[in-house]
């Protein structure tokens, strides 16, 4: 136990600084990461090290591709580290999309050179969150007029995603300046966010908590547990991710997502 206080003492805070730019470790090590080499035996040990069981090689039309599934990673990094590194952190722009699916990303192995850093790799937080709030603000005004009522469910996860959800409330990002609101009960919510894997002892609270949304109503499943079930995958106390249990709208890979991205994946549902 005191090692473990010393260590965290000596690492310091790994998190992002909010607001304003990362720096350090927290920087280099939470991202999306794209496919860098496709040598074989790179490939090969980034497959073996992915905790998340995240990478493939598939076939397709006679042709191999890698495939990196977003709703799986957690971006722990490892696929990116060591010499023969397979894969690189490239850009933080959060994964998401209409269908699970829609969050596999391939890479043909034939000729494939690496990717470029996506444009938005030096916004800090704090723009970020001004960005994505601002435009997410137009959209709650157009389609409700007034705010946006959210309800978060904890279907089982390591509690990670909930935390960065809480943030989103705090001050900091004080996502309520944009017109959500999170609300205490599902009778008075629009949107239905699940995070954590689904497990079996939650799957009938998700069922009664949606079915006692009004309709419209949407749902949208936070970080790679609720996607897939992410490091817990499936079980005999879990189902995996929440769309084996009800419809979902939006998917957000991460692990746990930023707040930004939280608010963008928001503003998707709702486009
Ligand atoms: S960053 Fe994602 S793809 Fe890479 S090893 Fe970790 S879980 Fe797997
Ligand atoms: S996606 Fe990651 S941070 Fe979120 S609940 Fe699962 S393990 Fe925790």
């Amino acid at each position: 136990m005191l090692n473990l206080i010393i260590d965290a003492l000596a690492a310091g805070r790994v998190t992002e600084e909010v607001p304003g730019p990362r720096a350090g470790w927290a920087a280099a090590a939470v991202g999306r990461f794209d496919l860098a080499s496709s040598a074989p035996e790179a490939l090969r040990a980034a497959i073996e090290l992915c905790p998340a069981e995240a990478i493939a090689v598939e076939r397709s039309g006679g042709k191999a591709v890698a495939v990196i599934d977003d709703g799986r990673c957690v971006q722990c990094g490892l696929c990116a580290e060591g010499d023969a590194a397979a894969f690189k952190n490239v850009h933080e722009e959060p994964a998401m999309g209409r269908s699970a699916a829609s969050l596999r990303r391939r890479f043909p192995l034939e000729g494939f050179e690496g990717a470029s850093l996506g444009p938005d790799f030096a916004l800090d937080a704090h723009d970020r969150v001004s960005r994505e709030g601002a435009r997410l603000a137009e959209v709650v005004l157009k389609r409700f007029r007034r705010s946006l009522h959210v309800r978060h469910l904890d279907a089982g996860g390591c509690n990670g995603c909930d935390w960065e959800l809480n943030q989103l409330q705090a001050p900091q990002y004080d996502v309520q300046r944009f017109g959500v609101d999170f609300v205490a009960s599902p009778r008075h919510a629009d949107v239905l966010l699940v995070t954590g894997v689904m497990t079996r002892n939650l799957e009938l609270a998700l069922v009664r908590t949606l079915d006692a949304m009004p309709r419209p109503r949407l749902v949208v499943a936070m970080g790679a547990c609720a996607i897939s079930g992410g490091v817990f995958g499936t079980s005999y106390a879990s189902r995996g991710g929440a769309d084996r249990v009800v419809a979902v709208d939006g998917y957000l890979g991460g692990c746990p997502p930023r707040p930004w991205a939280m608010i963008r994946a928001l503003r998707m549902v709702l486009e």
